[in-house]
């Protein structure tokens, strides 16, 4: 007891040291030069990686989100890095993720709802600041085209003023233009071991909206980007390791447009009501699972956002035991030569 009572006024003068040596600038300095070592070592976390296929929540959100990044997923092997979708607030996660951008091969846009677009030129910024050794290529349905050139035509003035900035040696004046890939359903390219398929998704009134299917050395990882459970879903899904899935909690978001409907918010009830035909429901993919042969699925762009483990809980309801919920920074890593799907909390 009395070592217990020496103990305490030696802990609090041990504070109160350090609280004041943290106010002189020399132990600032020191502490801010050894932050910034810290920050310049961070690198590539997959340089290291064992073979595998590695799938990263860059966006687990839909625009019905709170305090997550929109529809974002990044591919990621040894020898490839495809992004799909760069909603609102992704590339901040591609950047806490520490991602590849220097070797980013393409982004594949799913549909061009804003929640999917966002942060394209974001995205080329940062991968053309990280050395990409290619213009970033831009692949998606009909319309990729028009969308690419106005971003590449709004963005005109920035890479003017980088490159003025920073010197043509850092950041090739041709690097920082996009190039737009339009592409059909089917096989969308080949890239040694890794192969990319598109599917036609189902999310009316847009038109059209894929979703893609990506096999690399046995593993393989279906995006849906925004889609209904359709055939073409049942199909593309079957033997795939794993199916990131757009899904909506009908309970969750029933009860938001009415609780918005009795507070007198009825124009933000109906754009509540209105998002419910064009996504999947849980129950949707619960049915799926039992109809393919899918080894995990996990849920992204949800809607809602669960806002606490109560909410989670009803967004899980009646979910098998290989169904997962995302959130931003969660990933996946099939490894190659097995089953198994090792799953990261953030
Ligand atoms: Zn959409
Ligand atoms: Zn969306």
């Amino acid at each position: 007891m009395k070592k217990m009572l020496l103990l305490v006024p030696a802990l609090a003068l041990i504070l109160v040291v350090g609280r004041v040596a943290l106010e002189i600038p020399a132990v600032q300095d020191a502490l801010l030069a050894r932050g910034a070592a810290g920050m310049a070592l961070q690198g590539d976390r997959t340089q290291a990686a064992n073979d595998s296929l590695r799938v990263y929540v860059c966006g687990s959100a839909s625009p019905l989100g709170m305090d997550q990044a929109q529809a974002c997923i990044a591919v990621v092997t040894p020898d490839h890095f495809y992004l799909i979708d760069s909603g609102a607030g992704s590339t901040q996660n591609i950047n806490r993720l520490r991602l590849p951008t220097g070797r980013l091969q393409g982004l594949l846009l799913t549909h061009f709802h804003s929640d999917h677009i966002a942060e394209i030129y974001e995205v080329n910024l940062g991968s053309w600041v990280n050395a990409r050794p290619a213009p970033l290529t831009v692949y998606g349905p009909w319309g990729v085209q028009e969308v690419v050139k106005a971003i590449n035509e709004g963005y005109r003035m920035d890479r003017l003023y980088r490159i003025a900035h920073h010197g043509e040696a850092l950041l090739a004046p041709e690097l920082g233009v996009l190039a737009a890939q339009p592409i059909l359903v089917g096989e969308v390219l080949r890239d040694g071991d890794l192969k990319i398929t598109a599917y036609m998704a189902e999310h009316p009134p847009i038109h059209p909206a894929v979703g893609y299917r990506i096999d690399y050395r046995g593993r393989s990882v279906v995006v849906s980007g925004d889609s209904n459970v359709s055939a073409n879903t049942v199909e593309i899904a079957d033997g795939a390791d794993l199916l990131l899935h757009d899904a909506l909690s009908l309970p969750m978001v029933t009860a938001l447009a009415s609780s918005l409907e009795a507070n007198g918010r009825s124009r933000q009830s109906k754009i509540v009501t209105d998002v419910i035909d064009y996504h999947a429901s849980t129950a949707s993919l619960i049915e799926l699972s039992a109809q393919s042969d899918v080894g995990m699925v996990a849920y992204y762009h949800l809607a809602p956002v669960p806002p606490n483990s109560i909410a989670e809980s009803v967004f899980m309801r009646d979910a098998p035991d290989n169904f997962v919920l995302t959130s931003d920074l969660m990933w996946f890593e099939l490894p190659i030569g097995s089953d198994q799907i090792i799953v990261n909390q953030p």
